[in-house]
């Protein structure tokens, strides 16, 4: 029995300050409990602020009450953050040791952040008919904005606000509905399910059903299983037999994939198999367009989320699968602000759901191949691919002392030439945007550098722009730059080379050829990207250049060849990582390969081709290259065998952050135990960004609760250092970028 007068309501107030606050109840209704996971309304210093509630309790201690404040307004009869999400949040923020407003922040929604009402009254909202998808597949000739609609409608159902986005206006879908494209979603909560006719899946193979009966086995419980597929054996049919599987059975299922994964493929996969049942949260959306999908996933509408990051944290409150497509993916870990890893989030998620979750890769992370070696995961291998395509091979060109020209040798040459002769695609990797990472004066030889980082300008010809790719620093190639000496303007020399000057030289060496570029400057506008895809499968293109982009998810039938350019650049950058992201990056790139009919060869050009990493390409041999790398992890006490958190502190002047950290770090060599390691300070790989000098100290342990405690004791002396209030600093548990 609660008594009221001797309650206290705790709060994660929405501010990036690093503790809950607590508060009296509202004086008005105060003796109703309030809800956890309902949002308040209350003061913090001068001003006032929305909060989450995380419990409301009796203290029995009156003394702590005296300089309380009473809650303002309680916001929501109903809790907006459920309470196993609750959960969740809590164990993230001491987890990732995080001010919790910042991940309640990741929960909510901006308006509900804002404290604005949930929204209560249902969208109309309108899903494709299988009339439409005819038409959407080339029965009818569509106009651009009614194609645009279909095309929407196929992602998942529109609702008149997602109408604003495809700049649609209503008398398109009137005319739509009309023609028996699109119908009305009836007014009652639950969806009819379009279709999950058993037809449209295609027959698992021997190896697909082996992984698909161990996952579905374990449907009722908590369990982790590696996926370990080579690119195009069939994980993503094994999520759409799963996915089936558990909607047949009345559950959700949260699908993540990364970043620029994405793709427009594997969304209309699962369209095309289950309609309007698929929600879509990614970067792009609109604040408007995410509080209606978080609305639809907490109301069961959505059953199955695709998503990237952080739809990690979605309600689902009937949540029985995840799947985290290409889990060791980078773009999981959040590099800002609350740096979570929605891999591991998922895997805590499921955890405390008792439910499965299911980690897909070609090229797993060491960390995952590390649990599974601990007996912590099942390992479940997929080595063939699926549909009869034979994985590519895979040659590594020593190209020591042959004549390149703008960076291809000729045996890459020739066999570019011999595939366009064939009517086949060529793929070219470059991960460099730009004409030239490094210009410098030819007058003087100044190299131009950012004034703000410890980084160069690149050379963007076609925009007549020098960028820095850092900070976003920019000037016209005709303005004299700060620092540069002799201020001569027409004797810039670019040096190396980027996307943007291999897809001229291209375009000299093959004349006759079709030449594509996909980056992120040849692709700047929305929809760019999907119309090159489609030209590509369409085979209007015969050789395509891309960065990054083109890495992972997609599908390209007549690509047989893909050259990797620059085959030395990731074995000589200094991350710990490096040698294991290259050859994550080359092996999915390797992966665009024959995935046709045509079987697909990899030519990877290097100066350095008896590098260790290269023997293991040669053979396609992930797990024996993977089994080295962890050994020499274990051996240099780094993650995934010890636990690992990185403490960055940065300000205006150099000494500052690092006079920081060391006064820090003396203090916790003398208090820690042995078993914790302190490295450094040390300054930043890139010290100055954006005009502050950044200075990084290490902690790992092979004992993750010793480092939990150890960071704990960290966060209490910073708050008694002084030099605390003139640096900025973060503390990123599990960090990916150490440098
Ligand atoms: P991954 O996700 O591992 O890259 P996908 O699920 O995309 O693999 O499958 C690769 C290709 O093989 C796709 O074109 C898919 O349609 C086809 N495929 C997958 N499973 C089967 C199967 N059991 N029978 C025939 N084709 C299949
Ligand atoms: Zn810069």
């Amino acid at each position: 029995m609660i008594q009221p007068g001797l309650r206290t309501v705790r709060v994660a107030v929405l501010s990036p300050l690093r503790s809950f606050f607590d508060y009296l109840p509202p004086e008005s209704g105060a003796a109703t409990p309030i809800a956890p996971g309902s949002r308040v309304r209350v003061p913090l210093g001068r001003s006032e602020r929305i909060g989450v509630v995380v419990r409301d309790c009796a203290t029995g201690d009156d003394a702590v009450h005296q300089d309380l404040k009473p809650v303002r307004a309680v916001l929501d009869a109903e809790p907006v953050i459920d309470a196993s999400l609750m959960a969740l949040a809590l164990w993230a923020i001491q987890y990732y040791h995080c001010p919790p407003g910042e991940v309640f922040d990741a929960l909510l929604p901006t308006e509900l952040r804002r404290g604005e009402p949930p929204r209560q009254t249902r969208e109309p909202a309108w899903q494709l008919t299988p009339a439409g998808s005819a038409a959407l597949q080339g029965g009818e000739r569509l106009g651009p904005r009614q194609r645009e609609l279909l095309e929407s409608a196929h992602k998942g159902a529109v609702t008149r606000s997602g109408l604003a986005d495809l700049n649609a206006k209503i008398r398109v879908l009137r005319d739509a509905e009309r023609r028996g494209w699109l119908m009305p979603i009836g007014e009652d909560s639950t969806l009819k399910p379009v279709v999950v006719d058993a037809e449209r899946f295609l027959p698992l193979n021997p190896g697909q059903s082996e992984a698909c009966t161990k996952i579905g086995d374990g449907l009722d419980t908590f369990g982790v299983h590696l996926l370990h597929g080579v690119t195009g054996s069939g994980k993503t049919e094994i999520y759409l037999h799963l996915a089936r599987e558990v909607i047949l059975r009345g559950g959700q299922i949260l699908l993540l994939v990364p970043e620029i994964g994405l793709t427009e493929q594997i969304v209309r996969r699962f369209s095309e198999r289950f309609g309007a049942m698929v929600g879509l949260v990614h970067s792009e959306l609109s604040d408007r367009a995410r509080a209606l999908e978080w609305q639809r996933c907490r109301r069961g509408e959505v059953r199955i989320l695709l998503g990237t990051r952080s739809a990690v944290w979605m309600p689902l409150p009937e949540l029985a699968l995840i799947v985290v497509d290409e889990e060791h993916d980078a773009s999981f870990k959040q590099q800002e602000g609350f740096r979570y890893s929605a891999r591991d989030v998922a895997v805590m998620r499921a955890r405390r759901l008792n439910i499965p979750v299911v980690l897909g890769s070609a090229t797993p992370s060491l960390e995952s191949l590390a649990n599974c070696e601990r007996g912590k995961y099942a390992y479940l291998p997929l080595d063939e691919r699926a549909g009869g395509a034979s994985l590519p091979s895979i040659r590594v060109l020593d190209i020591r002392g042959m004549r390149l020209s703008s960076g291809i040798s000729d045996p890459l040459r020739r066999a570019i030439l011999e595939r366009a002769e064939r009517g086949e695609q060529s793929l070219l990797f470059l991960n460099r945007r730009g004409f030239a990472p490094v210009v410098l004066c030819h007058a003087c030889g100044w190299i131009a550098g950012c004034p703000r980082c410890d980084s160069r300008l690149v050379l963007h010809q076609e925009q007549g722009r020098l960028r820095c790719h850092h900070c976003g620093f920019e000037r016209r190639t005709d303005a004299v730059l700060p620092g540069h000496p002799c201020g001569r303007l027409e004797t810039y020399a670019g040096v190396g080379i980027g996307t943007e000057q291999l897809e001229g030289a291209l375009e000299g060496i093959f004349p006759g050829l079709r030449i594509l570029r996909i980056d992120r400057d040849a692709m700047r506008h929305k929809g760019d990207l999907e119309r090159a895809f489609a030209r590509i499968r369409q085979r209007e293109v015969d050789l395509l250049i891309g960065t990054q982009m083109i890495a992972k998810g997609h599908d390209f039938a007549h690509v047989t060849l893909v050259g990797i350019v620059d085959g030395d650049s990731g074995l000589l950058a200094r991350d710990f990582r490096a040698e294991e992201r290259f050859m994550q990056t080359v092996l999915q790139v390797a992966g665009r390969a024959g995935r046709g009919e045509q079987a697909g060869e990899v030519l990877i050009q290097s100066h350095h081709p008896e590098h260790p990493v290269f023997g293991f390409l040669r053979t396609a041999d992930y797990r024996g290259f993977a089994a080295r790398a962890l050994a020499e992890r274990a051996e240099a006490e780094m993650p995934p065998h010890t636990a690992l958190a990185m403490l960055r502190a940065e300000a205006p002047a150099r000494e500052t952050p690092q006079a920081f950290l060391r006064e820090l770090a003396d203090w916790l060599r003398q208090t820690l135990p042995q078993a914790v390691f302190i490295g450094g300070p040390v300054p930043a790989l890139m010290e100055r960004k954006v005009g502050r000098y950044r200075a990084n100290l290490l902690l790992s342990c092979a004992d993750r609760g010793v480092l939990a405690a150890a960071l704990e004791a960290a966060l209490m002396k910073i708050r008694t250092l002084p030099m605390a209030r003139r640096v900025r600093w973060h503390l990123d548990v599990d960090a990916q970028e150490t440098g």
